[in-house]
């Protein structure tokens, strides 16, 4: 028989759960949960709402025909967790202590304690640093594939040499003629199929070795301004000697990497070479997670989201290098809460 463990519910000072994150990952283990009556608190950050809160239309969440705005789809998933007893703070998590049965979470002085916690605290992606996020949402995108049916025909230019950079391409050609790759160096560090599936498309040209160096536009993205190799090499922006060329442009999707927004938590839970939260789901042989499971082992007996440290589970962005949409986060969101409904009850005997 399971040793059941006893649920302490509300009005005590070690909690259930705390959630860490207020977009769409934070946002459904909390809806999850509350249901689920383990009342959890969610500490969603003083900038709650996460990526989305940068997306004006989102056409890809399912269950809305005609679009949602990015920050409308935030607040409806917030209403719903707090309609079912979701306790939600915005408060930016300063510490964390995972050793011990009893998590320990602080904002500040405050400390907040917990049987399990859910860190789903996402990922930013990364910025060229030329002016470029003026234009989040007016021409200037982080995600092809939530954008790129709006520039059907449009001028539209790509930075980065990554698998990410050639999907994004690719994608943009479904839709338009010429679609411009813009990269600082002279060959891709992009998979070999990713680059051949590139290179052989006649609608992508690539500008090598340059780098956007400034962007322009009244309300909107209208001009980018390049930088090419030899002046690459002496990069002072203000030298009146460099060859800044300014072209026309309706669309920069960048496309030069992720940051995921785990600094608080070194040192207390495994990361990877990247600064990704490792769960079995993502890296189910790895030793410190309980060695050479099975996919199938990890699905049946034990908990797909969980970290390195038991009790402790990860979802959305910060765990996930490959799919990044609101509705994968969602996801993953649900399946570490209902991990951690089965953890606080002892139903399963796995690790
Ligand atoms: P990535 O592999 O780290 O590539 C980032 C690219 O952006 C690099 O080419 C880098 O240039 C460039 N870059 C970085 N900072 C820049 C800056 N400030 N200005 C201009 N360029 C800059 O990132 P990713 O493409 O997002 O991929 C992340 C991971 O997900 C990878 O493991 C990738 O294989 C995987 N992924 C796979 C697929 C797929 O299999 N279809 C799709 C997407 C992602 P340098 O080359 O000069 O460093």
């Amino acid at each position: 028989m399971n040793n059941v463990k006893q649920i302490t519910i509300n009005n005590s000072s070690v909690r259930n759960v705390i959630v860490i994150g207020g977009a769409p990952a934070g946002y459904t283990a909390a809806i999850y949960l509350a249901r689920a009556t383990l009342s959890p608190l969610v500490l969603a950050g003083e900038n709650a709402g996460g990526q989305l809160m940068f997306t004006s239309e989102v056409e890809n969440y399912p269950g809305f025909s005609k679009g949602i705005k990015g920050p409308d789809l935030m607040d409806e998933m917030r209403k719903q967790a707090e309609r079912f007893g979701a306790e939600i703070k915005n408060e930016n998590v300063t510490k964390v202590d995972f050793a011990g049965e009893i998590k320990k979470v602080w904002v500040n002085e405050t400390l907040y304690q917990a049987r399990a916690v859910v860190l789903a605290l996402g990922a930013s992606s990364r910025m060229i640093g030329a002016g470029e996020e003026k234009y989040y949402g007016k021409g200037m995108s982080t995600c092809a594939v939530c954008d790129a049916a709006f520039y059907k025909d449009k001028t539209v230019f790509v930075v980065g040499g990554g698998d990410a950079a050639m999907e994004d391409a690719l994608a943009l050609a479904r839709f338009t003629n010429k679609v411009t790759i813009i990269h600082r160096k002279a060959e891709f560090r992009a998979s070999k199929i990713m680059q051949k599936r590139v290179l052989e498309e006649k609608k992508i040209p690539v500008l090598w070795e340059t780098e956007v160096v400034g962007v322009g536009g009244e309300n909107k993205l209208e001009v980018i301004k390049l930088l090419a190799k030899p002046d690459l090499a002496s990069r002072d922006k203000n030298s009146k000697t460099q060859n800044i060329e300014e072209i026309k442009a309706d669309g920069l999707f960048l496309a030069i990497g992720h940051t995921p927004a785990t600094d608080i938590l070194k040192g207390h839970v495994e990361l990877d070479n990247h600064g990704y939260l490792i769960t079995k789901l993502t890296s189910p042989k790895a030793t410190h997670l309980g060695g050479q499971a099975s996919n199938q082992e990890v699905w049946l007996n034990g908990y797909p989201t969980q970290t390195s440290v038991a009790g402790v589970f990860g979802a959305g962005d910060m765990v996930d290098i490959r799919y990044r949409q609101a509705v994968t986060a969602a996801g993953m969101g649900c399946m570490a809460a209902l991990d951690v409904e089965k953890f606080l009850t002892g139903s399963i005997s796995g690790w």
